[in-house]
Parts: C-alpha cells; sequence; structure tokens
C-alpha cells in the first residue's frame, strides 16, 4: 500500500543481534548518542508513487551515490524524541504527535513531502517493538529516537527533489550533560546568529546545527556547555540555545520566554512548560527578552533563575553567563526552586508517575 495515512510495515528482525552480555556491557554507561540499536525503519517515498517499502530492518548503512541530493543541498529533517521506562514497567512517549506535526513543519518549511502523523507514529512503534530491550530502566536514562529524512534523489540540479528516504534509528542515552543535573554555563556568542527573519530557524534541519557548530565550539573554548544566540536583526534579544530553549524566572515568580516569531525552534519541552507554569497559577509571557535586560536583571536579583529545557536536556538550570566582556552568575549560581520543580513534574509525567491530564503521555 503506498500514499495513504496507513503503510503496512515488512518487519525483517535482525539476523544478527548484539547479545544479551554485549548490550548490558554497552548500555552500563552510554553518554549521548553513541550507542544503537539493533533496527532501524526506513521508507521511501517518490514523487508520483507516495510513500512505499515501508520496513523494519538490521541497523546498517546506507548505500549513498556521490550526487545524493541532501549531500549537496541539504534537503534534510529530522526529530528527537525519548521512549521512557514507565514506572509500571511499560514503555511511553512524550507527545510524540507534537513531534510528528513539527516534521511536517519542518518538511514544508525545505520543500519536502509530509510524512502522514500517523505513518511516524507507526514507524515508532514498530522500532520501540523490534528494541524494547534496549530501553534503560536506570532512573536518568532512555531509548532516544531519531526519525530524519533526506533528499535521497540522484540528482545536482537545485530544487526540490523527487525522492526522499525517512529513516528512524534509536539509541539508549543517559543524561545529555555529562555533569548530570548540574546548571550549566552559556556562553553569548557575539560573532554568530542562528537564524534570520524569514529563515529556517523553525525548522528542525541538519543546516541550522551545522550553521551552529562554530558557535557551539566558541562556547566550549569558553569553558562553557552551550551557546545563546541572540537575533540576527538587532542582535539584542535572546532566541534560544543551540539545541534548547530558554526560559528567564523573575521574583514575584513570572515566567518569561522569547516568542515564536519563526527564528527559533517551537520546542515541545517548551510549550509543555507553559502549561504546567500556568496550571500552576504562574503568570507566564511570551515576550522578547534583551542582553541588557537579562545582564541588569541578575545583576539587580529581580532575575531570581535561568533554565534551559529540550528533550535531550530536559530542564537544566543555566548558573552563569558569559560574553566576550565578562561574565555574571544567576542568584547564587545553584538550580533554583521553580526551575527544580518544573523538572519533576515533567519527570514524573515522562515516567507515567502522575497523573496525565492532558493526555501527554503515550504507551507503547
Ligand atoms: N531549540 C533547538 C534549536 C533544538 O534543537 C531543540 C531540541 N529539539 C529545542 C529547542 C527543544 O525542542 P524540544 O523541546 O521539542 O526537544
Amino acid at each position: 500500500m503506498s500514499g495513504g495515512d496507513k503503510l503496512d510495515f515488512e518487519i525483517r528482525p535482525n539476523p544478527r543481534p548484539v547479545s544479551a552480555a554485549e548490550r548490558a556491557a554497552l548500555m552500563a554507561n552510554p553518554g549521548f548518542g553513541r550507542v544503537f540499536t539493533d533496527h532501524m525503519v526506513t521508507i521511501r517515498y517518490a514523487e508520483g508513487k507516495g510513500w512505499y517499502d515501508a520496513r523494519v530492518e538490521a541497523r546498517g548503512p546506507i548505500p549513498m551515490d556521490p550526487a545524493t541530493a541532501a549531500l549537496h543541498y541539504a534537503q534534510e529533517i529530522f526529530e528527537g524524541l525519548k521512549a521512557y521506562h514507565a514506572a509500571d514497567g511499560g514503555v511511553t512517549l512524550f507527545r510524540p504527535e507534537a513531534n510528528a506535526e513539527r516534521f511536517v513543519e519542518s518538511a514544508r518549511r525545505m520543500a519536502m513531502p509530509a510524512l502522514p502523523p500517523q505513518v511516524f507514529l507507526d514507524a515508532l512503534h514498530h522500532l520501540i517493538e523490534a528494541d524494547r530491550e534496549w530501553i534503560p530502566t536506570a532512573d536518568d536514562g532512555t531509548l532516544y529516537l531519531r526519525p530524519f529524512m533526506f533528499a535521497s534523489e540522484v540528482f545536482l540540479g537545485v530544487r526540490p527533489a523527487n525522492e526522499y528516504l525517512f529513516v528512524v534509528i534509536a539509541s539508549p542515552v543517559g543524561s545529555y550533560f555529562s555533569g548530570g543535573v548540574k546548571p550549566v554555563n552559556v556562553w553569548v556568542s557575539p560573532n554568530y546568529t542562528r537564524a534570520a527573519p524569514g529563515g529556517t530557524g523553525a525548522a528542525k534541519c541538519g543546516g541550522n546545527y551545522a550553521s551552529s557548530l562554530v558557535a557551539q565550539a566558541e562556547a566550549i573554548e569558553h569553558d562553557c556547555d552551550q551557546v545563546v544566540f541572540l537575533d540576527a536583526v538587532e542582535r539584542k534579544y535572546v532566541d534560544e540555545l543551540g539545541g534548547m530553549n530558554i526560559f528567564f524566572v523573575y521574583d514575584d515568580g513570572t515566567l518569561v520566554t522569547p516568542p515564536l516569531t519563526g527564528t527559533i525552534l517551537p520546542g515541545i519541552t517548551r510549550d509543555s512548560v507553559l502549561t504546567l507554569a500556568r496550571e500552576e497559577g504562574r503568570t507566564v509571557v511570551e515576550r522578547p527578552v534583551s542582553f541588557a535586560d537579562w545582564q541588569a536583571d541578575a545583576a539587580s536579583g529581580k532575575l531570581r533563575e535561568v533554565f534551559a529545557c529540550g528533550t535531550a536536556a530536559v530542564i537544566t538550570p543555566i548558573g552563569g553567563v558569559r560574553f566576550p566582556d565578562g561574565e555574571f552568575t544567576i542568584a547564587d549560581g545553584n538550580p533554583g526552586e521553580i526551575t527544580t520543580g518544573l523538572r519533576q513534574r515533567l519527570v514524573d509525567l515522562q515516567r507515567g508517575r502522575a497523573d496525565d491530564t492532558h493526555n501527554w503521555v503515550h504507551r507503547v
């Protein structure tokens, strides 16, 4: 069957899966994105034919012609979400429908075909089914799922390709930041921006990350964990981090985060935090925050907490801020109460330990 919202997946179990003993050794200390499971999902697309050849198969190299379009013009998008080992022994996904929808939006921006959200979700289910043994049971362990799609047509003309490959791979992971939930330091980049109005900032496309790497390298040179990007027009307002959204918490309990104006990724964690904080009765405002105000409010003590949020980092407190002319800390540099509370609420929901009033938790 092809083209519709429902595809039949052919299941081809890996004939040579990793042994249980080797798997246990690999999963003992997986780090982030280094260890991979036995299987992958692949689905093909061709113009006029639609989506076809959906399968679960042994994970392995993807043979590629040197003229494959994605290698030249970067028509590529991806998603990132986690499968959690739930409190009752089951497996949960957190708001995977939102990832499926964002994938459609990213595809639209990059002139790629929309993968029906139901097919995206079915692909995740099939992969988790095949690789269930790879879901870490440790408290900070999860199975990171990486769906992605690229232009697979062999053609060097600059136009949207006529053929695409959608793939899902999975990787057992521990904590994203090697220090665990300790506050991180961030570097405010003076030289580089991430996304301009009308650009691809709201799409999860590989190119956005390629262009962020030099800024991230600059952050690491300055002993920081992540880069903060300012807006590309005035270089004045905070957009987001290299791979996370940002929240500011003020002394009256108000939460502020930059608005979705097309230059930042509409994070699913960001949206969940907005909802949870509103439910707690907090004032939550989506408005621009200038770097000058960030500095001044940190100095005056009006700004109490700052945190980064995203699938990989969940909610991670930001303790210190560095920029070419100096540095400052947020309050005493330790994790704040609101940051810690929101993180706990989110993790409890993701692990199936809290009442899921929003229907965010998807059982597999
Ligand atoms: N911004 C960027 C640039 C990201 O890469 C991510 C991670 N996907 C986020 C924000 C956070 O998004 P989410 O909460 O959906 O993971």
